[in-house]
């Protein structure tokens, strides 16, 4: 226990300096640090051929991402993910408002590392809305400037895909310039499945209720052995890069997302973002990509222990540097909270997600420390100016709505 009260506090601690030393010294990693580092590594040196290709715009293979992971310096990563991100997206970094809907934590599946589920535990805190009760909830924002609700939930053998092509419609009525951007691959897999229509026939029922878009979650890892050992009665990997394809070729974007800090390797990582930027190749319909943290408080893998706040940054840092036909990257920060959000935009992120006004429980019952996420819009700009950034919020596919930033009043 007493080594418990030693561990977080020094945790904290750590993040602390390094944001201190962030702010004070606006240690923004630029063009100019890249190089400075880049010289002092020897012509042969295989990191520096890395970074040269990168900074070249080449692409580099899995064995070099896998290179960077394994011997890239947290300085040097943080200053070449720096590059990639200011190439794409310059100063700013983005944010939207918006909501969460979760419709019911009960679930027909049993992935490890979930914190959320309940069926086949404590039925006491399963929670199931009605319909009435989750369109109350969009109602609750009648007139407020939210430009986004993003629905996803445990898969509830009675919610099925006609329910809730129905609902999206109802709530579309209500609020007809609200992007919906609802159901992650598993979902979808199981409510086509239940209701035996094909991906597309599904995905095209959805969109003609209005369904705009879809969240990237459920991706964890691809690998199949893996998948096999924390998540292994849902949707496979085939299935959910199927069914984001299918999304895409509907004219329906979507997200990607990778869940780090368990039992992968890194080479596990590196293959489950090269079988995402393959298909970024081929459909162009992915928006973000956004690295989700393990977190170990009640699941069935809570003995493995969270990493470190250096990985967070290295494994953003390579994401970066690795999906060259990503435009952006998202640290999620009711996840890994506010402080280390901060830091990450120092090593490729540009993206910090939204307001999201206290309306998820999947973070903050995994652990998290932020138990009732949410954020004013001043308090997203103050975090982001906080380490030299320009705050510019944007719709769910990235159109900019305001530039925030002292220097730039202008309305994009
Ligand atoms: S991660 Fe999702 S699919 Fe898996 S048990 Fe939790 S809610 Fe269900």
């Amino acid at each position: 226990m007493a080594g418990v009260f030693i561990l977080i506090p020094f945790s904290i601690l750590l993040t602390e300096v390094i944001l201190l030393n962030l702010k004070s010294t606006k240690l923004v990693m630029k063009k100019n640090s890249l190089s400075e580092i880049l010289n002092t590594l020897k012509r042969e040196d295989p990191i520096r051929k890395i970074a040269e290709k990168v900074i070249e715009n080449v692409r580099i293979s899995d064995d070099e991402g896998l290179r960077l992971y394994e011997k890239g310096e947290l300085g040097f990563l943080g200053a070449l993910a720096n590059f990639c991100k200011e190439r794409i997206s310059g100063n700013h970094v983005f944010f939207n408002r918006n909501f969460h809907i979760e419709p019911t934590n009960i679930c027909v599946f049993d992935c490890k590392f979930c914190s959320y589920s309940r069926l086949l535990k404590q039925k006491e805190d399963a929670w199931a809305l009605s319909e009435e009760q989750i369109l109350d909830l969009v109602k609750n924002y009648d007139g407020m400037p939210v430009t986004e609700v993003h629905i996803v939930g445990g898969v509830h053998p009675k919610m099925g895909l006609h329910y809730f092509a129905g609902l999206i419609k109802k709530i579309k009525l209500i609020r007809p310039d609200l992007h919906v951007k609802a159901f992650t691959a598993v979902e979808l897999e199981y409510m086509c499945r239940k209701a035996k229509v094909s991906y597309e026939e599904g995905l095209k029922i959805l969109k003609e209720h209005g369904q705009d878009s879809l969240p990237g979650g459920g991706a964890e890892i691809f690998d199949e052995a893996i998948r096999k050992e924390i998540c292994e009665d849902k949707c496979t990997s085939a299935q959910w890069l199927e069914i984001h394809e299918t999304a895409h070729r509907l004219g329906m974007p979507s997200n990607a997302t990778m869940l780090y800090g368990h039992v992968e390797k890194y080479s596990h990582r590196i293959d489950h973002m090269q079988r995402l930027r393959n298909l970024q190749d081929k459909t162009k319909g992915f928006n973000c990509f956004i690295p989700l943290k393990f977190r170990n408080k009640d699941n069935q893998m809570s003995h493995i222990t969270e990493v470190s706040v250096i990985e967070d940054l290295k494994n953003y840092a390579v994401a970066r540097i690795f999906l060259d036909n990503f435009n952006h990257l998202k640290a999620y920060w009711p996840m890994i909270g506010r402080s280390t959000t901060q830091l990450s935009l120092n090593f490729g992120v540009d993206d910090v997600d939204g307001t999201i006004d206290d309306s998820t429980k999947i973070y903050s019952m995994a652990g998290a420390e932020d138990k009732n996420p949410k954020l004013t819009t001043q308090q997203l700009i103050k975090l982001i100016e906080g380490v030299g950034r320009e705050a510019v919020e944007r719709d769910t596919v990235y159109r900019a709505i305001k530039n925030y930033s002292a220097s730039s009043a202008e309305i994009c």
